[in-house]
């Protein structure tokens, strides 16, 4: 493969550390559902890594919701507040404005950052002319950080995930919170309910596709939610009532931390969980997301560099502090998706991306070793989440399978749906079928659905 031969063997056992077969990754799967069991179970809920919270959502959307709603989208890289009109019959109008969070409202104080969302919150409606007094717009917030929701309404904070750490919020009632907020502005606007983004990607897709069992969030972070029974959630306080079902939220993104992943995991993976806000939390999601998968591969490059693997030709950037690739973060994980859509031997996108770290004029063997430290990476990632799904689809048991996903990692990544496909091919039973449903807006219009049916009568 390479016009420098002698370098491979050195390589291939970077790269061969990041294989997983599928005699491992079914091994994977026994400890992900016994670890679910864990978590489902009231005995043990409290030790397990996966905390597998209901989310009260019980009764999945028919398309004849009808009203007016708010959400607001907290979660990751953007803050998005949303109009919603629900027409009563599968359609829904949608007007949106993108805010930002600035870094210091993610670490600083919580009650700052709530009166933040809600000064964006009073602009958006003073703009699409919503605020009126009379009238108490019901709103759905979909907060996507690991939440104990203790009605559909009132959610504690257990931690914060991908780069957020306020104070004064963790074990608090977020919904309380962000209304007291929203009072304190004196707006029209009740919060009713809070929901988890893969419970709306999730209940998004199923308006449209009544087959959806699964919501699956591929971003700055990971998680997926699923349809359980409601007699195997032993930590479920509420009522028997048909339907006995509620969609778990499972947190997959701390499966690991109890250490169980660690012989697949390589050096690079602890060094991103040791540089990281939160070491020795969310092991599954840091080999796994958007937030950490550049970042893997960039030390990957820099090892091989650091040991003359790699950029030979470029020994005077070697040490030059200044260039992307020696500065945490330097290497995005879009530019894993742009490195993967070259086919073929001229590499131009690979080529840029290695000029944009300051490697100008790469080696075709540096763009060949680049190509595939990327393809290695993304490929374990798509494997391990597709080794969750499968979990999920068996354990389901339902002839055919609808997946509601996500998240700009599942959205731009040329290959990640299909690595996903063909690590479940080899996993998941042969008698269930399952395919990907790309929600737009999924998170959402999913919390308006829930929010609109909680309140009863939305404002139409
Ligand atoms: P969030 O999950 O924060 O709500 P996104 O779904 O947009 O938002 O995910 C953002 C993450 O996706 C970031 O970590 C970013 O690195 C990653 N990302 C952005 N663009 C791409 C791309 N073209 N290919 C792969 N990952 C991307």
């Amino acid at each position: 493969r390479y016009r420098n031969p002698e370098l491979n063997d050195e390589i291939e056992k970077v790269v061969s550390s990041l294989k997983l077969n599928d005699e491992q990754l079914k091994h994977i799967m026994h400890c992900l559902e016994e670890e679910m069991n864990a978590g489902l179970s009231s005995e043990t809920h409290k030790q397990a890594t996966i905390k597998m919270f209901p989310s009260f959502v019980r009764h999945i959307p028919d398309g004849t919701e009808r009203g007016q709603v708010l959400a607001l989208d907290l979660g990751g890289t953007n803050f998005r507040v949303l109009s919603i009109k629900l027409r009563g019959n599968s359609h829904i109008e949608l007007t949106s404005k993108i805010f930002l969070v600035p870094q210091s409202a993610m670490i600083g104080d919580g009650k700052r950052l709530f009166r933040h969302l809600v000064e964006c919150l009073a602009e958006f409606m003073k703009k699409e002319h919503l605020l009126q007094s009379g009238i108490c717009y019901p709103l759905g917030f979909t907060f996507s950080f690991p939440c104990k929701q203790e009605s559909l309404a009132s959610a504690r904070l257990t931690t914060w995930t991908k780069g957020f750490s306020c104070a004064d919020v963790i074990n608090e009632d977020v919904v309380k919170l962000l209304q007291d907020a929203i009072d304190e502005k004196g707006i029209n606007v009740k919060c009713a309910a809070l929901v988890n983004d893969t419970v709306g990607t999730l209940m998004a897709c199923a308006y449209k596709e009544p087959a959806t069992s699964i919501g699956l969030i591929l971003g700055t972070g990971t998680n997926a939610c699923y349809i359980e029974d409601l007699d195997k959630v032993g930590t479920w306080n509420g009522d028997h009532d048909e339907p006995k079902q509620v969609i778990i939220n499972m947190e997959w993104g701390a499966f690991g931390d109890n250490g169980c992943l660690n012989h697949i995991r390589t050096k690079y993976d602890e060094e991103v969980d040791l540089s990281s806000i939160n070491p020795g939390q969310q092991t599954f999601e840091k080999m796994i997301s958007g937030m950490y998968m550049g970042e893997i591969v960039r030390l990957i490059i820099l090892d091989l560099l650091q040991r003359e693997l790699l950029f030979l030709g470029h020994r005077d950037t070697y040490g030059d502090y200044k260039t992307p690739i020696y500065n945490r973060g330097g290497f995005y994980t879009k530019f894993v998706s742009t490195v993967e859509t070259d086919e073929g031997i001229k590499f131009s996108n690979t080529r840029r991306v290695l000029e944009d770290i300051g490697i100008r004029n790469p080696t075709f063997d540096d763009c060949v070793i680049v190509q595939h430290i990327c393809r290695q990476v993304s490929k374990r990632a798509a494997r391990l989440a597709g080794a969750g799904l499968a979990v999920l689809i068996n354990r389901m048991g339902k002839p055919t399978v609808t997946i509601g996903v996500d998240g700009s990692l599942y959205r731009y990544h040329p290959r990640f749906k299909r690595n996903m496909e063909r690590s479940m091919e080899g996993l998941v039973n042969k008698d269930f079928k399952f395919k990907f449903a790309l929600s737009d807006d999924g998170s959402g219009k999913g919390a308006a659905l829930v929010a609109c049916v909680a309140a009863h009568n939305a404002p139409e």
